[in-house]
């Protein structure tokens, strides 16, 4: 159900700490494959931005009231599109509302077109310790089909840059199944990944998404998509390479090496209460509801720089029990540690667990998911991770 909302409720207690996330609206240009909520406004608007997001900030600080925050991460739209003064002054106010926790994860999700020595050695020092990297493919005609602003030879000199700046933590994104790319092409962009000094990848098959450019070219023919059995031969390599990498497969996208997988995205998916900043961010209680910033960045800084400043639009979902069960059976199957049936049937019911059990049989009769009887712990296998989707959604409880 959704309904508008002010403030949203307070997040439950935890005692890991909750997430912070901050959603920058901009890009300098729009890749043509993306969904994302982002606009290519200029300096002016990304300057109001950056002062009515500080009075989110500052408004909104009760409902973390008392909790520390263990993960803060900066996404988009391209947060390193925002000036560095920007960047300083948002990591100040979040400072000064909120209790930080020492050996916070703080991310900034950046392109390599934005990296230089001097920026990375000032996000460093303003207190960001892992960057997360749009690199997306190592070959330059994939790259400029997509419109992205920067070649290969950028995103591999924009890695050097920020490891030689002590970003021990970095991750980069891959795509594959991208237009023009074939087995051969997406190994060569998994060996090069995996020698360069990263602890952490993100790797995704390209969904074509309705109302994008490349959905478009789709529909006038002027794409080739890449077939199923290619698309999974692909994954069937990334995964065999980053485990010859040493790299850990923690949860179907993401790979990291030992200690380095994402905690902010980890808390995401164990329900871990969250706040989202910014217009189009998502946050949620930890319980039962869900609030989500509309997507209108004039919208969100009119509301927050007028003389008597507002909450932005918003809207917030309230999850039936059925939903919050189906979100924690998604989520825990997607990562490596699986779904503890024990758990699910204390939150939810035994009912709950029952009908999920019945509906993961066929699967584990046909080793698609493991049963692991000491935890009581459901696993995707190495061939249900080929077929995750149709699996999880037999699992679902809501239609
Ligand atoms: S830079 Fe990132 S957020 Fe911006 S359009 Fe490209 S993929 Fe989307």
């Amino acid at each position: 159900m959704t309904t508008s909302s002010s403030p949203s409720s307070l997040c439950a207690t935890t005692t890991e700490g909750i997430g912070l996330y901050v959603h920058v609206p901009f890009c300098a240009s729009r890749c043509i494959y993306c969904d994302f909520y982002s606009t290519t406004l200029g300096a002016d608007a990304r300057r109001s931005f950056v002062r009515a997001l500080c009075r989110e900030i500052r408004l909104r600080r009760d409902e973390a009231s008392g909790q520390r925050i263990a993960t803060v991460y900066f996404g988009g739209g391209t947060p390193s599109t925002l000036s560095d003064d920007g960047l300083k002054e948002i990591l100040s106010s979040i400072r000064e509302n909120y209790t930080v926790a020492e050996g916070a994860e703080v991310t900034l999700e950046a392109n390599p077109d934005d990296v230089s020595a001097e920026r990375a050695a000032r996000w460093r020092a303003m207190g960001f310790n892992r960057v997360s990297l749009g690199v997306q493919s190592f070959q330059d005609d994939i790259l400029a089909l997509l419109r992205r602003r920067h070649t290969a030879d950028e995103a591999r000199q924009a890695v050097a840059t920020l490891a030689a700046a002590d970003f021990a933590n970095l991750s980069i994104d891959l795509i594959y199944g991208l237009p023009g790319h074939d087995l051969a092409l997406w190994r060569r962009d998994v060996a090069e990944a995996l020698t360069l000094p990263v602890t952490h990848l993100s790797a995704y098959a390209l969904t074509i998404e309705e109302g994008t450019p490349l959905a478009t070219m789709r529909a006038k023919g002027w794409m080739k998509e890449v077939d199923d059995e290619t698309s999974l031969a692909m994954y069937e390599h990334l995964m065999e390479a980053t485990a010859a990498a040493n790299f850990e497969h923690y949860e179907i996208s993401n790979f990291a090496r030992p200690g380095f997988r994402a905690r902010h995205n980890g808390a995401y998916w164990r329900g871990i209460p969250y706040l989202g900043f910014g217009p189009g961010a998502h946050g949620f209680d930890g319980m039962a509801s869900r609030r989500h910033n509309l997507p209108d960045v004039k919208a969100y800084t009119a509301a927050l720089l007028a003389p008597t400043p507002s909450l932005p639009p918003a809207e917030t979902e309230h999850l039936s029990m059925a939903e919050r069960a189906d979100e924690r059976i998604f989520t825990a199957l997607r990562t490596c540690d699986g779904l503890d049936l024990g758990r699910l049937a204390a939150d939810f019911g035994a009912d709950v667990r029952h009908t999920v059990w019945r509906a993961a049989a066929p699967h584990i009769a046909a080793g698609r998911l493991n049963h692991e009887p000491e935890g009581d712990v459901l696993r995707l296998s190495r061939q249900g991770l080929f077929v995750s989707d149709s699996v999880m959604s037999d699992l679902m409880l809501v239609e």
